[in-house]
């Protein structure tokens, strides 16, 4: 071979090298078998290549090629088969929302256009999951459908919590009621770590996934709180149940020994009047005086023993029915004792269940209850009854300043201070969070709009002070009167209104029918 044939063979292996590398390269990861017949092709050429075992191996990956073809294309169909359904469900899920039927039915047509290549399927699959997830976030979030991505990414990005005004009504509530829950069980448990991580991350804000997590993981506190609950009346019930058994048997007992006592004093007087008659018969028949004192001698002594005898009997019967009764007396104490801690137990419970943990307040519950009755009250007699609900204004920056427990403390003193401002027949619960609802019965709106500006002032003038810092705190009330046709939500959904008007005005404001704006 000459020397310029064997130069130009060299550079076409070089070249046909190359190819090959750039070939694995493309697709390595595509198949397990291709991937290794390129690798042993590639040894085949490298170094003094061998053309035989090389033919071989192209061979090979030719057949792995062809049938790899027929499966991509095989799986492309199925692929643009099941987008086509998935997006035919998503139109019927989205029927209502026309910028996203629109938006859907352009997929649709692009999905029905011959597929060029396995990338172009990647992008039709991309788009489909972004039109999922903007349906899925209209539908949570209620957000619009282009910005609520937008959105994600940028509070992902600069970590920044959102605020609650942008969530689903859901999401608020789900939060408020989370923050309720938490606030009353730190108070059992002010040491628990998960409590208190999520109790940061509330106040840092959370998105709906960790929201929902942070449920699930109180929900399985409460549910174990339960179970210890349960397990813990089970068994003074079980000890009762044990206890007045113990009782019954002594009773029983007592019964059979006065029985038998009966019966030992009815055998005893028989003996005795005989012993009496003996000595009657005596008497009557004895012929000399010296045989009478025998006999009543015997007769009289007869009398002694059983006497005696039944005297014995009673002292023994009645020293076992005192040791009886005693034994009766102290089980008696510990049953009493029992039912005593059991019924303050349950008494505790019941005021619990009514109490707010952080703030001692009555909570929703008690609302509830409390405004059912006074409705009623209303409705069978007239007169007036007034609902008002309170905000604290910016409260979530005292959380964000100073700290979470410089937040619960502000909710004590806050508290305290709401109560302190009402009277008797009055009624002030924590709605939750850093609300607050108020009954305020037989008071006309112009009192009661007079009397929530005094409290209003009297709060914005009272000194807080954290970390050296002097702090204003405010609040927004909202109040309404019942009308002849109110249902209570009526009433309390038009005082939350109020509420939120006052909060748009600029907040430390009372908003109440009497409000003209
Ligand atoms: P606005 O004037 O609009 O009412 O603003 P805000 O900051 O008061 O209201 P927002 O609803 O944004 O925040 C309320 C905050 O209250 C968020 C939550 O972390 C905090 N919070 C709720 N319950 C508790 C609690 O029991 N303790 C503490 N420290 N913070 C709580
Ligand atoms: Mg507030
Ligand atoms: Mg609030």
């Amino acid at each position: 071979m000459e020397a310029k044939q064997l130069q130009s063979l060299k550079q076409n292996n070089t070249l046909l090298c190359q190819f090959i590398v750039k070939l694995s390269a493309f697709y390595e990861g595509f198949s397990d078998k291709i991937d290794t017949e390129l690798k042993i092709l590639r040894g085949h050429l490298s170094g003094t290549p061998n053309f035989t075992l090389a033919a071989v191996s192209i061979d090979k990956l030719n057949k792995s090629l062809q049938h790899q073809e027929i499966t991509l294309r095989k799986y492309s169909v199925d692929t643009i088969s099941s987008l086509e359904d998935a997006m035919k469900q998503l139109q019927k899920i989205v029927f209502e929302d026309s910028e996203l039927k629109a938006l859907t039915t352009q997929e649709l047509i692009k999905l029905n256009q011959p597929v060029t290549d396995i990338f172009s399927i990647y992008k039709l699959y991309a788009k489909a999951i972004a039109l999922h997830r903007i349906a899925l976030n209209k539908e949570m979030v209620g957000l619009s459908p282009v910005a609520s991505s937008e959105n994600d990414e940028k509070t992902s990005d600069t970590g920044e919590a959102r605020s609650l005004k942008d969530h689903s009504p859901h999401y608020r509530s789900i939060l408020v009621e989370l923050n309720h829950l938490i606030a009353s069980y730190a108070q059992k448990k002010p040491d628990d770590q998960q409590l208190n991580d999520i109790k940061q991350r509330l106040d840092e804000g959370m998105d709906e996934d960790q929201l929902l997590k942070s449920c699930v993981v109180i929900l399985r506190m409460i549910v174990q709180d339960a179970m210890s609950e349960a397990s813990l009346t089970g068994k003074v019930i079980q000890s009762l149940h044990r206890s007045l058994g113990e009782v019954s048997s002594d009773v029983k007992s007592t019964i059979e020994n006065s029985q038998s006592q009966f019966e030992q004093r009815r055998a005893g007087n028989e003996k005795i009047i005989r012993h009496i008659s003996h000595i009657e018969e005596a008497v009557s028949e004895s012929e000399s005086f010296e045989r009478l004192k025998e006999q009543t001698q015997h007769c009289v002594n007869e009398l002694v023993t059983t006497l005696s005898e039944q005297q014995n009997n009673d002292q023994q019967s009645q020293e076992r029915l005192l040791t009886l009764l005693f034994s009766m007396q102290s089980r008696i104490e510990t049953l009493q004792q029992q039912t005593s801690v059991y019924k303050k137990k349950i008494a505790e419970q019941a005021m619990q269940s009514r109490t707010d943990a952080l703030t001692r307040l009555p909570n929703r519950q008690a609302y509830n209850e409390r405004l059912e009755a006074a409705y009623s009250n209303f409705k069978a007699q007239g007169g007036t009854l007034a609902v008002a609900v309170v905000d604290i204004d910016f409260f979530k920056s005292i959380n964000d300043r100073f700290g979470h427990a410089a937040g619960d403390k502000t909710l004590q003193v806050v508290s305290k201070f709401l109560k302190q401002h009402l009277s008797e027949d009055e009624f002030i619960a924590r709605w939750g969070g850093e609300e607050f609802v108020m009954l305020l019965p037989e008071t006309s709106i112009q009192d009661v709009d007079k009397k929530l500006n005094e409290i209003r002032t009297k709060l914005a003038a009272m000194p807080f002070k954290f970390k050296q810092e002097k702090v204003k705190i405010t609040a927004s009330f909202g109040a309404t009167c019942f009308s002849e046709n109110d249902t209570t939500e009526s009433v309390f959904e038009r005082a939350d209104d109020y509420l939120y008007r006052a909060k748009r005005n600029g907040r430390n404001l009372v908003v109440t029918d009497l409000s003209t704006d």
